[in-house]
């Protein structure tokens, strides 16, 4: 169960952490040192168009405690939002990302992995100009970094939000809205953001194929992005039926343990070597 990336969160996690602010408090103050020992871990989960080529992955954070294991991001992203931990990890996140981009594209691999962004770190008022020291000083071509932000995000201090958008998009970053149609926010926001792709939230596509209001809800989205030319990407498509429904009703980017798990972003470096040994 520990080796398992996925998104399910054993239910060990869920009533033994976050539940009480006694907890939250604990989980803060050993989330606190965890970044300084070494104990995140980034997992990478490919994402493959409608002809199986590889375009993409999301970079995926766990918490290697060590006492109680893997740690899905579930039981601790919530606490560190709470406070400015949460841009300590989207830091070491990024920092790691960047890492991974610059060594694949040495390695002559061309890697685009996007990132969760949270608010808070997005709101930081040095956030471009340290995004883009960092995207300079690894040696990462803008373009292929794509930050998912959340609907939530542009619910208040809009015109900035917009303005640090425009700043990173001009420089080829491309940006993602995650686990999109879940939040409250109007559809007028596509038209004024800077915004390369959208997310379809797993909850939509799992029931898509025989509920008609998720089926409905999925082609909207799709209409959308056709209108507006935006790329769509389904997150969690675990059957072969999800796929053929999505494919069926537009070009859609797949992403689901149908066609592979988180995995740590080591293995994925392990192979790039045995590739780059076997093409010299
Ligand atoms: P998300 O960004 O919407 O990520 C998708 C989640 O769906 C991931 O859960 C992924 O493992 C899971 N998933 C992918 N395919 C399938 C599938 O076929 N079936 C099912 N049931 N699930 C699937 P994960 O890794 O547990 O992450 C949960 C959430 O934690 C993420 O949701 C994201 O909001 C947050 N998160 C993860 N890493 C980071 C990070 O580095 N920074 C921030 N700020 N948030 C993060
Ligand atoms: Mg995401
Ligand atoms: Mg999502
Ligand atoms: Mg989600």
């Amino acid at each position: 169960r520990a080796k398992d990336g996925g998104g399910n969160q054993p239910a060990f996690f869920e009533a033994s952490m976050g539940d009480s602010a006694a907890e939250s408090f604990r989980i803060e103050r050993e989330l606190r040192v965890a970044v300084q020992n070494h104990e995140l871990r980034l997992y990478l989960q490919p994402q493959f168009n409608a002809l199986g080529e590889r375009v993409g992955a999301e970079a995926l954070v766990r918490w290697q405690h060590p006492a109680r294991g893997l740690i899905p991001p579930g039981a601790f992203i919530p606490v560190a939002e709470e406070s400015d931990l949460i841009v300590e990890l989207g830091v070491w996140v990024m920092t790691e990302a960047c890492r991974l981009i610059a060594a694949a594209t040495c390695a002559g691999l061309p890697l685009t992995l996007s990132v969760n962004l949270s608010p808070r770190h997005f709101r930081q008022k040095n956030f471009v100009a340290w995004l883009r020291d960092l995207l300079d000083k690894s040696g990462t071509p803008p373009s292929q970094l794509t930050l998912e932000i959340t609907e939530g995000l542009i619910i208040d201090n809009v015109s900035d939000i917009v303005a640090k958008m425009n700043e990173l998009s001009k420089i080829g970053v491309h940006f993602s809205i995650d686990d999109f149609g879940t939040g409250y926010s109007s559809l007028a926001y596509l038209k004024r953001l800077p915004i390369d792709e959208l997310k379809i939230d797993k909850t939509f596509v799992q029931d898509a194929p025989h509920d008609p209001s998720d089926a409905a809800l999925i082609e909207t989205i799709l209409a959308v992005a056709r209108h507006l030319q935006l790329k769509v990407v389904a997150e969690g498509v675990e059957t072969e039926e999800q796929a053929a429904f999505l494919n069926s009703r537009g070009e859609v980017i797949h992403q689901g343990y149908l066609f592979g798990r988180p995995e740590p972003a080591e293995d994925w470096i392990a192979r790039w070597i045995t590739i780059s040994a076997l093409s010299v």
